[in-house]
């Protein structure tokens, strides 16, 4: 990294080596950086972002619709990914939707989930993040969205409909609640640090790319880089360190045998002389 760790305890900062991550290759035609122009955000253009935001200490995590064992899930790793509180409000009603011609699925208008959920942040409340397993659309002309939000206000709504491959119709892999856990948490922490101000990352092989397809989203890493991972801990404060045993104890539990195995090297890491 170019500029020293100034704000990062000396004992701390060898969780911000760039060992075990890739540099980002040329992109695949129909990935994110083909299609989009982008340039990246280094750690001292974030901290000039001065989109004002939420200042409250907790994390707020909605449930529209039933999402079973996987709300939990999510909760959890929320809490390690941000360490942060992170409790669950009532339930979303659902509100408006539709039939979608195209994809033949139940859909919810995403802008009208939003809009309800801006006055009910909480006061103590840092975001609120609104998950579903409905699919979702962003208005009538388009056919469907993964996801919106309203930085400035901290809210963001995102759908797990499309990470189960039954929803394309295809049958689901032995290990597909890991598939949908990968993907699903993947993305609730990317979007939720877009809440943040971190913009895409276009370094490394990184949580924080751009993605534009599942393909692309299934071979992008798990964790942030150390610029983006700075970033985030400007943010919000905390210990690396005791961030990667946390989340080291998170993928054991749920089963993630690579991401465990991938922290366990990170925190084995020796600082550097
Ligand atoms: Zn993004
Ligand atoms: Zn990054």
């Amino acid at each position: 990294m170019a500029a020293p760790l100034a704000e990062i305890p000396k004992q701390e900062r060898r969780y911000f080596s760039a060992q075990g991550f890739e540099k980002l290759g040329p992109p695949q035609p129909k990935d994110w950086l083909a299609e989009h122009k982008e340039s990246g955000q280094t750690f001292a253009q974030f901290r000039q972002v001065t989109q004002a935001r939420p200042t409250g200490k907790i994390l707020y995590l909605r449930p529209v619709g039933a999402m079973g064992g996987q709300l939990e899930a999510t909760r959890a790793y929320c809490e390690v990914f941000f360490q942060r509180p992170v409790k669950l409000l009532p339930e979303l009603k659902p509100g408006k939707g539709r039939h979608d011609f195209f994809v033949k699925k139940y859909q919810l208008l995403a802008s009208d989930l939003l809009e309800r959920m801006v006055p009910d942040l909480p006061a103590d409340g840092l975001a609120e993040v609104a998950v579903t397993n409905v699919d979702l659309y962003p208005s009538e002309d388009w056919s469907y969205v993964f996801g919106i939000a309203k930085p400035d206000k901290g809210v963001g709504v995102f759908s797990f409909a499309r990470y189960d491959p039954k929803f394309f119709g295809q049958s689901r892999p032995a290990d597909w609640e890991k598939l949908r856990l990968r993907r699903s948490s993947r993305v609730v922490a990317h979007e939720t640090c877009h809440l943040f101000g971190m913009a895409h990352c276009i370094d490394y092989n990184c949580l924080m790319n751009g993605v534009n397809h599942l393909n692309e989203l299934d071979s992008r890493s798990f964790f942030l880089c150390p610029v983006c991972l700075r970033k985030l801990r400007y943010r919000l404060g905390f210990d690396a360190g005791k961030r990667f045993e946390d989340l080291r104890n998170f993928c054991n539990k749920q089963g993630l045998q690579p991401e465990s195995e991938w922290l366990g090297r990170k925190l084995a890491e020796k600082e550097s002389p």
